[in-house]
């Protein structure tokens, strides 16, 4: 029984782009035919020119739900990836209070976001000094992985850990067989660069002074240490929103002698560059930084060798007055950018602006998370038995960005004012419709994964 057939001379399937129709029986693509099959009894949509794609994954958004929702929320973050073209976001396990490092708080994670999605949502777990004995459990009820940090990670309520402890959490979580994720900056560059800064009395509102505080070699220490890990323990590590180019070379060296390590990298890094970050423009900060456009380039390249498997958002959002946009102060702002909702056109922009083509993008942004996160059976590719997550995307579009055209809680972002290429259209959740130019479905229709639905 078919009951829904999405089709169009665009679909990008696994394929690539071709003319073909999506056939849906309630939330599972059963077929993707011949453009002209169409069974009888079936709504038919008509996408013609207009791309059909796999609805995105984003593996990395802070929700900040429950106890910091004023900082985004369940609901605004979202809305903001239906409008987005993107179906499934994992929530990271810190800015929310309590923090996803206890079964506990997994529970109290799911009440808040219990009829509130409006896209389907999964959770990391956290690794944080003393919680070893929880990762076993935590995995067990669900989360698709835990993360850990080994640099301040902005709030108290989840410390670092040092090399040891990570290493016993990924010898736990490997048993499981589900990723540690890290934020790869080594403190010991981190302390030195903080101190040299400060010795020198240099200028919080230039950027160049976050720059220099957020060494490139803080990256490189870390992603050697985590990969070592990783090779010792045979866990799968994942390195977090990778910024710095010079960190590739360990990378890839571990990848190459079969350690399993991954990376991901994010929008902010592959279109903007510390050369054109303006003095006191805070909207830009985050950790790891924005580099230079020569890195920036690097980046492209390990996307285009498969270095760097994945492109995710880290969209941290926070109320504005934290992003100190009135003094411009580096060294106090609150260090994360907004930009679920853009993610998809920002990338697509610079992408093809170098050549790159959807299909490749729907590689990094869909199908490589559907993988980190063991979804692969259900997310991230149009093909038979997945969800019917899709999204009609007109590649060609050109708009600019607009605050009050975004979703997110609070509309700061870099990219206010840029022009970006690529329009989503309208967004399909298991076979539902979830965002159809500019309005919603009535009703949140989003659930909550677990793990064991991964299988
Ligand atoms: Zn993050």
């Amino acid at each position: 029984m078919v009951d829904l057939v999405i089709r169009g001379r665009r679909v990008l399937t696994a394929e690539g782009i071709r003319p073909a129709a999506v056939h849906v029986d309630g939330e599972r693509i059963v077929r993707v035919a011949g453009h002209d099959v169409v069974p009888s009894g079936a709504r038919l949509v008509e996408a013609g020119d207009t791309v059909v794609m796999p609805g995105l994954v984003d593996t990395h958004v802070h929700m900040n739900d429950p106890g910091r929702a004023d900082w985004e929320g369940f609901g605004h973050a979202t809305r903001a990836a239906a409008a987005g073209g993107v179906t499934t976001v994992v929530d990271m396990p810190l800015n929310s209070l309590p923090p996803t490092t206890t079964v506990a708080a997994l529970l109290a994670k799911r009440a808040a976001a219990a009829g509130r999605c409006h896209v389907d949502v999964g959770f990391w777990g956290g690794v944080v000094p003393g919680n070893l004995a929880a990762l076993p459990a935590l995995a067990d009820a669900g989360v698709l992985g835990c993360k850990a940090f080994l640099a301040d990670s902005g709030v108290e309520e989840f410390p670092p850990v040092e090399l040891p402890e990570l290493e016993a959490a990924m010898a736990a979580l490997a048993a499981r067989d589900v990723p540690t994720l890290v934020h790869a900056e080594a403190p010991g560059p981190l302390a030195a660069a903080a101190a040299e800064v400060e010795r020198a009395g240099a200028d919080p509102r230039r950027y160049r002074t976050w720059l220099d505080s957020r060494p490139d070699l803080a990256e490189v220490e870390a992603v050697t240490a985590v990969a070592e890990l990783a090779g010792r323990t045979g866990a799968r590590a994942h390195v977090v929103h990778l910024s710095s180019a010079e960190a590739l070379g360990p990378l890839r060296r571990a990848r190459r002698d079969g350690v399993r390590v991954s990376a991901e990298t994010c929008p902010h890094y592959l279109s903007l560059a510390a050369e054109d970050v303006a003095d006191g423009a805070t909207v830009h900060k985050c950790a790891p930084p924005i580099r230079a456009a020569a890195n920036r380039e690097r980046l492209w390249a390990a996307l285009g060798d498969g270095s760097v498997a994945t492109v995710a958002s880290d969209h941290s959002p926070c109320p504005p007055d934290r992003k100190r946009l009135d003094d411009g102060d580096f060294l106090a702002a609150w260090g994360g950018i907004s930009s679920l909702q853009l993610a998809l056109p920002v990338v697509w922009t610079e992408a093809s602006a170098r050549g790159r083509t959807l299909a490749e993008l729907a590689g990094w942004m869909a199908a490589a998370p559907a993988r980190l996160v063991g979804l692969a059976g259900r997310k991230g590719a149009i093909a038979a038995g997945r969800d019917a997550d899709l999204v009609l995307f007109d590649p060609d579009a050109v708009f600019r960005v607009e605050a009050g055209g975004l979703q997110h809680r609070h509309p700061v972002t870099p990219y206010a004012g840029r022009m970006l290429r690529g329009v989503v259209l309208a967004t399909w959740l298991r076979g539902r419709k979830v965002y159809d130019g500019g309005r919603f479905a009535e009703r949140p229709l989003g659930m909550l994964l677990r793990r064991e639905e991964a299988a």
